[in-house]
C-alpha cells in the first residue's frame, strides 16, 4: 500500500512565505499523479515535504498506513528526481545510478547489472563510465531518472523531470516514463508547470495556486469541467476565453451575442444573473461573413501556430453586459483557432 494522504499540510518558510496553506490531498496507490501550477505556487515545496526534505509546519503526510510526517527522508521509501539533477559529480554514471542500491546493501554484481539495465532503458548505455560533467543537461537528467528508478521505491517523486530535454527526447522520455510507471505500478507524483505534459501523462491532476489545491480531477474533468476561472485559464494549449455574460430568460447574453442556455445550466442560474462564459478558442468557428447571433469584431492579431492560427477579435459589448472578465468594460478580446488556409488579415471584420 502506498497511497499518499496529506491533511491540512502547511509549510511556512522562515521569513513568513506560506508555501503550503492547509492543503488536503489524496493520491491513490499506483496512481500517476500530476501537480500542475504556475511558478511559485508551491509544487516543489509539496514534493520536498512528502520526501521529508522539508519539515511540515503543520498537518500530516501518510504513505500507505504509515504516518511519515516526522520521519527522516531515508525512512520514507521514496525516491525523488530533482529539477537540477543533484548528481554526484565525482562518480561515474554507473555509480550514480547504482548509489541507492549500494545504500540498500545490494551486492556489487547485481548493482552493476541493474544499473546497466536501467541505463539501457533510458538510452544511456554508452555513457556508463562518464562523469556528470561530461554529459549534456538532458543526459544528466536521464541519469537522475535512472538513479531514482533503480532502487524501486514505493513512491516516486519527480520535480519537472523532463524540463531540460529537447522537444523530441522529451516526447520519448514522456512515453517511456508512462510505460515504465504502468509496468512498475509505483505511485508517482509528477510536478510540471506544463499543462500539456500533465494532460498527456497523468491519471489525475491537481491544479495548484498559492499553496492551495484549486481542483483535482482526471485530465478530461479539468479540461472539460474546470471548477473555477483559474483552472479554466490554466488548462488548454491556448487560454480559455472568459467573457462576462448575463442570463436573459432562456438565453445567455455574451457581449452582443445570444446563446441558448445549456440544459444543465438552466436550473442553476436565475434570470438577470451575471456570470462568466468560458469557451476554448478551438471550439469557436471563425467566419468572414455575418453569422446571426455570433460574436463579432475586428481582427487585431493573427498568430501562426503551425497547422492552425490563433485569431484575436476585438469584440464590443453592450455596456450593460460589460466586457472582459478581467479587462475593460465595453470591449472584450476573443480568441479563435482558425484552420490553415482560412486566416483573415488584421483589420478584417469576423464572426465567431
Ligand atoms: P514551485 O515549485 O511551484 O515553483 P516552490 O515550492 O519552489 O514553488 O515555492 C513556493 C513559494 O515558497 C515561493 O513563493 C518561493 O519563493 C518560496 N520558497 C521556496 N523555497 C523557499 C525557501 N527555501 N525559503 C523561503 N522561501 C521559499
Ligand atoms: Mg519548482
Amino acid at each position: 500500500m502506498s497511497a499518499i494522504t496529506m491533511r491540512e499540510l502547511t509549510k511556512v518558510y522562515p521569513g513568513g512565505v506560506r508555501a503550503l496553506d492547509a492543503l488536503d490531498l489524496e493520491i491513490a496507490d499506483g496512481e500517476f499523479f500530476a501537480l500542475l501550477g504556475p511558478s511559485g505556487c508551491g509544487k516543489t515545496t509539496l514534493l520536498r515535504t512528502i520526501a521529508g526534505l522539508e519539515v511540515a509546519s503543520g498537518g500530516s503526510v501518510r504513505i500507505g498506513e504509515r504516518d511519515v510526517t516526522n520521519l527522516p527522508p531515508g525512512k520514507r521509501d521514496v525516491a525523488m528526481v530533482f529539477q537540477d539533477y543533484a548528481l554526484f559529480p565525482h562518480m561515474t554514471v554507473r555509480d550514480n545510478i547504482a548509489y541507492p542500491l549500494r545504500i540498500k546493501k545490494v551486492d556489487r554484481r547485481s548493482r552493476g547489472s541493474k544499473a546497466a539495465d536501467t541505463a539501457d532503458e533510458l538510452g544511456l548505455s554508452g555513457l556508463l563510465e562518464r562523469r556528470p560533467g561530461q554529459l549534456s543537461g538532458g543526459q544528466q537528467q536521464r541519469v537522475a531518472l535512472a538513479r531514482a528508478m533503480a532502487c524501486h521505491p514505493q513512491v516516486f517523486l519527480l520535480d519537472e523531470p523532463l524540463s531540460n530535454l529537447d522537444a523530441r527526447l522529451r516526447l520519448e522520455a514522456r512515453t517511456f516514463l508512462k510505460r515504465l510507471q504502468r509496468e512498475l505500478g509505483v505511485t508517482t507524483v509528477f510536478v510540471t508547470h506544463d499543462q500539456a505534459e500533465a494532460l498527456a501523462l497523468a491519471d489525475r491532476i491537481a491544479v495548484m495556486e498559492g499553496g492551495r489545491i484549486r481542483q483535482v480531477g482526471t485530465p478530461t474533468e479539468v479540461f472539460r469541467r474546470p471548477a473555477n476561472t483559474f483552472v479554466a485559464g490554466f488548462i488548454g494549449s491556448t487560454p480559455m476565453n472568459l467573457i462576462d455574460a448575463r442570463v436573459r430568460g432562456d438565453e445567455l447574453a455574451v457581449a452582443r451575442a445570444r446563446l441558448p442556455l445549456p440544459d444543465d445550466a438552466r436550473d442553476r442560474v436565475a434570470d438577470g444573473e451575471r456570470l462568466v462564459y468560458g469557451i476554448r478558442p478551438e471550439y469557436l468557428d471563425y467566419s468572414p461573413t455575418a453569422v446571426p447571433g455570433a460574436l463579432t469584431g475586428e481582427v487585431v492579431v493573427v498568430e501562426n501556430l503551425g497547422s492552425v492560427s490563433l485569431v484575436s477579435l476585438d469584440v464590443p459589448t453592450d455596456d450593460a453586459e460589460a466586457g472582459d472578465a478581467a479587462g475593460d468594460p465595453g470591449r472584450t478580446s476573443v480568441q479563435v483557432v482558425v484552420p490553415e488556409g482560412g486566416e483573415p488579415e488584421p483589420g478584417d471584420t469576423g464572426w465567431a
